[in-house]
């Protein structure tokens, strides 16, 4: 499964670069721009990680922390927390915030995609494996590579996301509908003819120096990657 990460910032440039950079790494990312909204979201659907910033509007990052440990179902969901230099990251070091793990402004996205892994592997291991092998195809989440028979593939990041998704389920057909869900997300109005645009340039790029097409359109009913061997 990709890994559903909520960013809680209100920030409008720094929430959407984060969403970019996670996006990127292969996380399906919403963004909540103040406390309230966080625990509205988080109570339709359960992230697999909040990146929650301490100073927010209406209900403060300290306080959905304290709320969500509060609560049998998000008493574990990790967190990471935001905070700026200063006062704040020194009390977040004192107290028990209940946060996995805190960050302290300003951070570089990678170091932040780091501590997103990490936090990942620990509490769900599988959930964030570096590598995925699939024939003579690897891709690396972590690197954000995708080699063929030892050579470097480049794609956008849709594309990227669609093979993922689809090496994680090798030899599954999935319908356009389920891949916009499960790639594009089901909050995003796309048309599924956009999903062939989309594997078109996968299999543009993954076929470029070879002659096997690794994945299968099954006529009236999607896509798959096929089975190995
Ligand atoms: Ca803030």
């Amino acid at each position: 499964m990709t890994p559903y990460v909520l960013v809680v910032e209100d920030e409008d440039a720094l929430a959407t670069l984060l969403k970019y950079n996670l996006d990127k790494e292969g996380h399906r990312v919403m963004v909540a721009s103040d406390g309230e909204e966080a625990l509205m979201l988080i109570d339709e659907r359960q992230p697999d990680l909040v990146v929650l910033d301490w100073m927010l509007p209406k209900v403060s990052g300290i306080e959905v922390c304290r709320r969500l440990r509060a609560k049998a179902e998000t008493k574990n969901l990790p967190v990471i927390m935001l905070t700026a230099r200063g006062e704040e990251s020194d009390r977040v070091r004192g107290l028990d915030t209940g946060a996995d793990d805190y960050i302290v402004k300003p951070f570089s996205m990678s170091e932040l995609a780091a501590r997103v892994r990490a936090v990942l592997r620990r509490i769900r291991p599988g959930l964030a494996d570096d590598r995925i092998r699939h024939g003579d195809l690897v891709i690396d989440r972590v690197a954000h590579r995708v080699k063929r028979d030892g050579k470097e593939i480049h794609l956008g990041p849709t594309e990227f996301r669609l093979l993922d998704y689809l090496m994680q389920h090798p030899g599954r057909v999935f319908s356009r509908e389920q891949l916009l869900d499960a790639v594009w997300g089901s909050d995003v109005y796309v048309e599924a003819r956009t999903v062939d645009v989309h594997i078109g340039r996968l299999r543009k790029a993954l076929n470029a120096g070879s002659e096997s097409d690794p994945i299968r359109t099954v006529r009236s009913a999607g896509y798959s990657l096929e089975a190995e061997g």
